[in-house]
């Protein structure tokens, strides 16, 4: 019998998958080999929400773990993912300038944004009022790494290339079957497709799409990650990702001109030299009506988990989260309330 079956290959399937393998558990993964959102995130990570100036939840602790957390993948793997980088918030006028030293004196804020005004020049962005540093950010290489860990599954006969087909559980007190499987648990990581998964597609999953271009711009020899109402990461070869979008209504993942003429447009507001897209992808964000993620156990079958809702913040989230529900599953720990899918609970009765 194997410890854990892990539904789901983006990053909370794999996260959780990682912890538990940590902790010397037997366990198995499905892939579906359909495309995640996690493979067309950019993977940034940034402790604060600059558009409302907030500090993102559990900011500070998430950090913390996530360097820990990658780090161990990477002496696992042999491969850098996790790439420090500053960002830096662009202003385009005294009053924005203004409102940056307003929030980095909020006690949530501070230790996050510096108050030394940053000049640096770079070619082809005109930032004649200067830049604001967000302190403690950076980006994953989502690709390679789910590449590399999926590979690393294979090896070691953990990975189910399959798409999960739920009418075939079987659920018994202790231990549960899926076909030649026998496992104690089953943690569902789908991201959005858990709209499809019997036992949890209640919880308010809204589902938000997002799109970013690959542009090359030969000219821009910026090497920090800027935001404004967009971001431009620089990756390299003359490429630099821009994005991103946020459409609550199209639950489709096919690239559209509408997002990628208001990308150009809003790159085109921060960019005064050429440049041309490359790529254009898109995804669905698995995001929760109160913008926390889903953790937790079956209200009837005590072996059935989830792990999802991890919104635009995967890469944050991802690692902080699986450790809470494993070590929920395992040593009974409470889950923090703001996560737990028991807040949902009323809403499924
Ligand atoms: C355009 C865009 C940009 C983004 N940028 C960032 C960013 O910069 N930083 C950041 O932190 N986050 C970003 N995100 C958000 C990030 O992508 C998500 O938070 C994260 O990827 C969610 O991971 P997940 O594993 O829950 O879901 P997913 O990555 O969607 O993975 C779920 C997987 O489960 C599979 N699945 C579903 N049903 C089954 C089944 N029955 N059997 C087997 N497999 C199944 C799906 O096909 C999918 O492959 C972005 C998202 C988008 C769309």
């Amino acid at each position: 019998m194997i410890d854990y079956i892990v539904v789901g290959s983006g990053l909370a399937g794999v996260t959780f998958l990682e912890t538990a393998l940590q902790n010397g558990k037997k366990v198995i993964l499905f892939d579906d080999g359909k495309p995640p959102a996690s493979q067309v995130a950019a993977g940034l990570y940034n402790p604060v929400i600059l558009k409302r100036y907030s500090a993102v939840w559990n900011a500070a602790q998430q950090l913390a773990y996530l360097e820990i957390f990658y780090g161990l993948i990477q002496a696992k793997l042999q491969q850098t993912f996790n790439h420090r980088k500053p960002m830096l918030r662009k202003f385009f006028s005294v009053e924005e300038q203004n409102n940056w030293f307003l929030a980095a004196d909020q006690p949530s804020l501070s230790s996050f944004l510096s108050t030394q005004l940053r000049w640096d020049r770079y070619n082809g962005i005109d930032a004649s009022f200067g830049y604001g540093e967000v302190k403690s950010t950076g980006f994953l290489d989502i690709i390679p790494l789910l590449t590399s860990y999926k590979a690393y599954l294979k090896e070691i006969d953990a990975l189910r290339s399959e798409s999960f087909d739920y009418s075939v559980l079987k659920i018994h007190n202790d231990h549960l079957f899926y076909k030649d499987i026998k496992a104690k648990h089953i943690v569902f990581t789908e991201g959005f497709g858990m709209l499809q998964n019997p036992f949890f597609c209640h919880l308010p999953l809204q589902g938000t799409k997002g799109e970013v271009l690959l542009i090359r711009a030969p000219e821009l020899n910026l090497d920090v990650i800027v935001n404004t109402n967009v971001f431009i990461l620089p990756i390299g070869n003359e490429l630099f990702k821009v994005g991103a979008t946020y459409n609550w209504a199209d639950k489709t993942t096919e690239p559209t001109a509408f997002a990628r003429e208001e990308l150009i447009s809003k790159v085109k507001e921060i960019l005064n030299c050429d440049f041309e897209v490359i790529d254009q992808v898109a995804g669905i964000r698995p995001t929760v009506i109160d913008r926390k993620p889903l953790l937790g156990t079956h209200q009837q079958y005590n072996n059935i988990h989830v792990l999802n809702g991890l919104g635009s913040r995967g890469v944050m989230l991802a690692p902080m989260m699986a450790k809470n529900l494993y070590e929920h599953i395992e040593f009974g720990l409470p889950l923090p309330s703001e996560v737990d899918i028991k807040r949902f609970e009323k809403a499924v009765l």
